[in-house]
């Protein structure tokens, strides 16, 4: 049995992105939203789902560092753009418990903008641990551990273009570099 198998192909996140873009596009007319990726997982996300929303929103990102037991959140690199009176879309890669989310709203909200929604690329329903509004969701997922299109291993894989589990974490724990050679060469 494999250790890794690829859950979501290139071909299948594009088409996802190119919809959620699309209602975004309904959803925000003449409001010009900030998009608000948050780094680094969003990137390629962001960088996809931009290109299907109008020209005049704004890209702009920022970093989170995770502290104490609880999965408590703060900024650690901060956005440039004030979001005051703007309608912001927080843009990420996968919520699962929803801490990081629900912390993170509760920073932006003191921010007093016009509104807040988030968009997330992976959604891990089945472990929230706290309620959180996802707007824009691209696709539903079980509880295996996940990596390409912006999610890593130790820093690594994010730029895997399509989505993989990895079904064996101890296989893939000793030697996770063949894997990744594996992926590299197609061989699923
Ligand atoms: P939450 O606060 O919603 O539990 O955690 C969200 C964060 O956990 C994500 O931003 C990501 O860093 C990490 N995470 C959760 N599930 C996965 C996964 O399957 N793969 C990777 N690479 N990171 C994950």
């Amino acid at each position: 049995m494999r250790s890794l198998v690829e859950v979501v192909d290139a071909a299948t996140i594009a088409r996802r992105v190119a919809e959620l873009g699309a209602a975004i596009t309904a959803d925000y007319q003449d409001k010009e939203p900030v998009l608000l990726g948050i780094l680094n997982g969003a990137v390629p996300f962001l960088a996809d789902l931009s290109r299907h929303v109008p020209p005049e929103a704004e890209i702009d990102f920022l970093s989170l560092t995770r502290f104490g037991e609880e999965g408590r959140v703060n900024i650690s690199v901060d956005s440039a753009t004030s979001i005051a009176g703007r309608h912001v879309i927080v843009v990420e890669d996968i919520v699962d418990t929803g801490l990081t989310l629900s912390y993170l709203h509760g920073l932006l909200a003191t921010r007093r903008p016009a509104s807040l929604a988030t968009a997330t690329l992976i959604d891990k329903v089945t472990r929230r641990i706290v309620d959180v509004d996802l707007r824009y969701r691209g696709f539903e997922v079980g509880d295996e551990f996940l990596l390409g299109y912006g999610l890593d291993w130790n820093g690594r894989y994010r730029n895997l273009p399509s989505l993989w589990a990895v079904l064996d974490l101890a296989t893939f724990q000793d030697d996770p570099d063949s894997l990744a050679r594996q992926v590299f060469a197609g061989a699923g």
